[in-house]
């Protein structure tokens, strides 16, 4: 089969990692007889550098024209001085709002390679860890009404935060239904001891929760749920929240796997269409370097390969090939410390892509 992929490459080491996780994928291709067409876009600063827009509209034709999107990572220290309202990352919360990515899926998993690198003790991972975050992606306080005004000689600002009961049940299916493939238990996280959205969002998931007796349902708020990631992350499954409370979550979590290196994402819209990306930015300070790790970004392209094109075996065989790499002792410099004492060999980023990719052909008997 053929799929066309939208390719941002972005800013940073964005098309370092981008670039191996393209390997990966031509890999597959070649193993499993499928090809993959990558159509190149700006978006970022990369972006207005050429074009003037950190989102121009030939980006948005070139994704809405896919059957899916690779993204890099956008942003970097050279485009920090413009205003707010022109900076790179806008792209991503137009890219989202413009392509409908309501849902955000953030596994956080913790190879038993990497249990090192956990910062947690020994006897709170044991077994591994592995959790996914589904995060409301374009609603709440981030798309809310917002603005700056003076009351007196004071400045004030806000941030509104909005749900809808349609915005709540649509991220909440999509969150039972993944809990449904996996260990059929979902924590719905919010704040409605305060917050009157919460209260909402509270009803909403435990009105849809009636729809799905297969699925233990429990509700956490969102403080707690902070607390109890780092005092007992396997009480989790998966965990649905508001696109603020996600936020921070989520990037509570990954820390908990070791290196932000690691954990890739998935943004979905309705039907299959969907954009992946890595869940880290663009890391100025190591870009251009070649030592970047670029596993978030190929376990990216598992994701795509899983939820857009419905390839599981293709993205079981992904997965495999970064274990095995791993188990092999390769590393990049930002998981060298994960493995105190055991064989490790340090190799960079391209290294670490052709590895993976040959450790792909490998499963399929191909040299
Ligand atoms: P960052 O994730 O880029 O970097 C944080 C730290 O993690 C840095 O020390 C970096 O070197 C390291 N790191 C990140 N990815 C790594 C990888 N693959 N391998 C090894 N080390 C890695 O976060 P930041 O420094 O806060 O942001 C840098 C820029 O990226 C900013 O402009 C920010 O706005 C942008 N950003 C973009 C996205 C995105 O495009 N989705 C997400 C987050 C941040």
């Amino acid at each position: 089969m053929n799929f066309n992929i939208a390719l941002i490459r972005g800013d940073g080491i964005g098309p370092e990692v981008t670039d191996e996780a393209v390997n990966v994928l031509n890999a597959v291709g070649k193993a499993f007889g499928h090809s993959f067409t990558f159509r190149q876009a700006l978006a970022g600063g990369a972006a207005i550098d050429a074009l003037g827009a950190a989102l121009p509209p030939e980006t948005l034709a070139a994704c809405r024209a896919s059957d899916s999107v690779l993204l890099g990572a956008v942003g970097g220290w050279k485009w920090d001085v413009l205003p707010g309202d022109q900076r790179p990352e806008t792209a991503l919360l137009g890219l989202r709002k413009e392509l409908g990515l309501y849902a955000n899926i953030r596994p956080a998993i913790l190879f038993s390679e990497l249990a090192g690198a956990c910062p947690l003790r020994p006897e709170l991972i044991g077994g591994g860890l592995d959790i996914v975050i589904v995060r409301e992606l374009t609603g709440g306080i981030y798309f809310g009404d917002k603005g700056t005004g003076q009351d007196g000689a004071e400045t004030y600002a806000y941030d509104v935060e909005r749900y809808s009961e349609s915005e709540v049940r649509r991220i909440g299916i999509s969150a039972f239904e993944m809990a449904r493939k996996r260990g059929k238990r979902l924590t719905s996280v919010d704040k409605a001891n305060v917050l009157e959205s919460s209260r909402l969002w509270r009803r909403v998931i435990t009105d849809l929760g009636e729809g799905y007796p297969d699925v233990e349902l429990s509700h956490m708020y969102v403080d707690n749920a902070a607390m109890q990631l780092v005092r007992c992350p396997k009480q989790f499954d998966v965990i649905v929240t508001s696109n603020m409370f996600g936020d921070i979550l989520s990037d509570e979590a990954s820390m908990i796997t070791g290196s932000i290196g690691m954990l890739p994402s998935a943004s979905l819209a309705a039907g299959n269409f969907g954009m992946y990306e890595p869940i880290h930015g663009s890391a100025p300070d190591i870009a251009g370097q070649g030592k970047a790790n670029p596993i978030a970004s190929i376990l990216s392209a598992g994701m795509m390969l899983r939820y857009t094109f419905g390839l599981l075996d293709e993205a079981a065989a992904v997965e495999r090939a970064v274990k095995a790499v791993l188990a092999q002792g390769y590393r990049t410099p930002d998981m060298a410390g994960a493995t105190p004492g055991g064989d490790i060999t340090a190799v960079g980023t391209a290294e670490a892509g052709r590895l993976i990719a040959a450790a792909v052909a490998a499963q399929a008997g191909q040299p």
